[in-house]
């Protein structure tokens, strides 16, 4: 590992051409619990030429080097300005969800029709399977916790909601998903005073996202991948259909490159995936360990995925290390990350829902930035079939369980395989742009205010 730089809370990936060289990472309770990272092969110290880069050593960058090395035999190069998992991977809440994208599966249906919702959906399962797979190989060795996923109703409203898609999950697609009432939810799973109810989803598993990470990387590198930290491309030209990446310690020409910079991408990174994904921040806390009475008094049940009905939404967790993890959508530019009433907010979510605990210290605080796709759906592709450039971006939140899929597909890609399911919609199209790309952040603010007049209502 190299000399790290300090962690930079303000950076913003509307603003500044990389996240950074070199930098630590930020300050979460998955850095301080996953142990020293894994050897990498530090930065890049000259010129070389290799067959294919991966641009991003979170968690795409590292499975996608895994599957190529597993599945094809080709021993990529992953170039990640910072650390392995330093991006989003180290920072989220764990949760392997059934979701691809942030669509609900009615408004699959409503967009795509009834075939396509089906398909999709026996897609996704399929794709889970792969997470699966790797959450729970001993080698990874992540922690994996094996229990569905809870939807939670914060009203009575959106409970009716709730048992709408469920009968939508159980008759269209056969997805025997349950609805629980707010009973049901405390005494069985979790003691969220909001509660009204839930949708529990047989399908879900938690995990420790950094050692996750860490075990992609572990598992990468001895199948010959190689990962250079502290090496960000800095610049990128084509010349004969080679690429030339610039990074400080020397140019790596590659055949061919998978962008898997997620909601770190640069617009300056390259054409094809500027402006292609809106950069939103989320937030999580993480809880000091829980006394038994605490325990008891807030109802910690399970280890389950839990996620509100909010539009701007909490997700939350009780760990099997008796904490709470929580967190939110945060600031909307990098340099108000700190301000602390993006904090607040989450404490007094803390003390709504779980109010023997209010007020309680949270030594954990970090926010990243999501990559949120214009239509809330992620792509894998090639967006133009001339040049040999990949990405798999626009998971929308939903990254941990689906990145190990969009990973093993873009290994595909890259080694010149054609996808059976090619037509469906996260492949058959790239990323959309936005029709009003320089007001993005006006809109989202103006959003948000929306979101939280509606969140009060219903
Ligand atoms: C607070 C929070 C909570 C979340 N909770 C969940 C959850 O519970 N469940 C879920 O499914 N998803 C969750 N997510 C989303 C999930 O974390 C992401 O979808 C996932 O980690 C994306 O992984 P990735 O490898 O594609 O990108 P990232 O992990 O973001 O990695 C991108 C990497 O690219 C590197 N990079 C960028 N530019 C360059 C460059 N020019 N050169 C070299 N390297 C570069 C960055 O340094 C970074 O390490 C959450 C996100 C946040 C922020």
């Amino acid at each position: 590992m190299s000399v790290l730089t300090p962690f930079d809370p303000s950076y913003d990936p509307l603003k500044d051409a990389t996240p950074g060289v070199g930098r630590d990472y930020a300050p979460s309770y998955w850095r301080h619990h996953a142990g020293p990272p894994p050897q990498d092969d530090g930065p890049v110290d000259r010129d070389m030429d290799v067959d294919v880069v991966l641009i991003g050593a979170g968690f795409t960058g590292l499975a996608t080097a895994l599957f190529l090395a597993r599945e094809y035999g080709i021993k990529a190069t992953v170039l990640e300005a910072n650390q392995i998992g330093w991006g989003c991977t180290s920072r989220n809440g764990g949760q392997g969800h059934l979701a691809w994208g942030r669509l609900s599966r009615s408004q699959w249906v409503k967009r795509w029709g009834q075939d396509v919702a089906r398909r999709l959906h026996a897609n996704s399962l399929e794709g889970f399977e792969v997470f699966q797979s790797m959450a729970e190989d001993p080698e990874i060795d992540c922690e994996p916790q094996n229990h569905g996923n809870l939807l939670i109703a914060h009203s009575a409203k959106a409970l009716d909601g709730l048992k709408e898609e469920s009968r939508l999950c159980n008759r269209l697609l056969g997805y025997p998903t349950r609805v629980l009432g707010r009973d049901d939810v405390l005494e069985g799973y979790i003691g969220d005073q909001e509660a009204q109810g839930a949708m529990l989803e047989p399908v879900g598993i938690a995990v420790q996202p950094l050692k996750l990470a860490y075990g992609y990387a572990r598992v990468a590198r001895r199948l010959g991948a190689r990962i250079h930290t502290a090496s960000p491309v800095q610049g990128w030209t084509t010349e004969g259909g080679v690429h030339h990446l610039r990074t400080p310690g020397g140019v790596v020409r590659a055949r061919a490159v998978g962008i898997a910079t997620a909601g770190y991408t640069s617009p300056q990174l390259h054409r094809v995936t500027a402006y292609r994904n809106m950069p939103i921040m989320a937030n999580s806390v993480w809880t000091r360990t829980l006394t038994d009475d605490e325990v008891e008094a807030c109802g910690f049940r399970s280890t389950v995925l839990t996620t509100d009905t909010r539009k701007l939404r909490y997700y939350y967790r009780f760990l099997p290390e008796r904490r709470l993890q929580i967190g939110t959508r945060s600031a909307i530019s990098g340099a108000d990350a700190q301000n602390p009433r993006h904090l607040k907010v989450v404490h007094d979510a803390i003390a709504r829902k779980f109010p023997a605990i209010a007020g309680i210290e949270t030594p954990w605080f970090s926010h990243g930035w999501m990559d949120i796709s214009h239509d809330m759906m992620p792509r894998i592709v090639q967006p133009d079939p001339g040049s040999s450039i990949f990405y798999a971006q626009g998971y929308s939140g939903n990254g941990v369980a689906f990145s190990a899929y969009a990973s093993k597909k873009m290994a595909a890609l890259i080694a010149g395989e054609s996808l059976k399911e090619a037509d469906l919609p996260i492949f058959n199209s790239p990323l959309p742009g936005h029709p009003l790309r320089p007001v993005r952040r006006l809109g989202q603010r103006a959003l948000y205010r929306y979101f939280q007049v509606l969140d009060s209502l219903r």
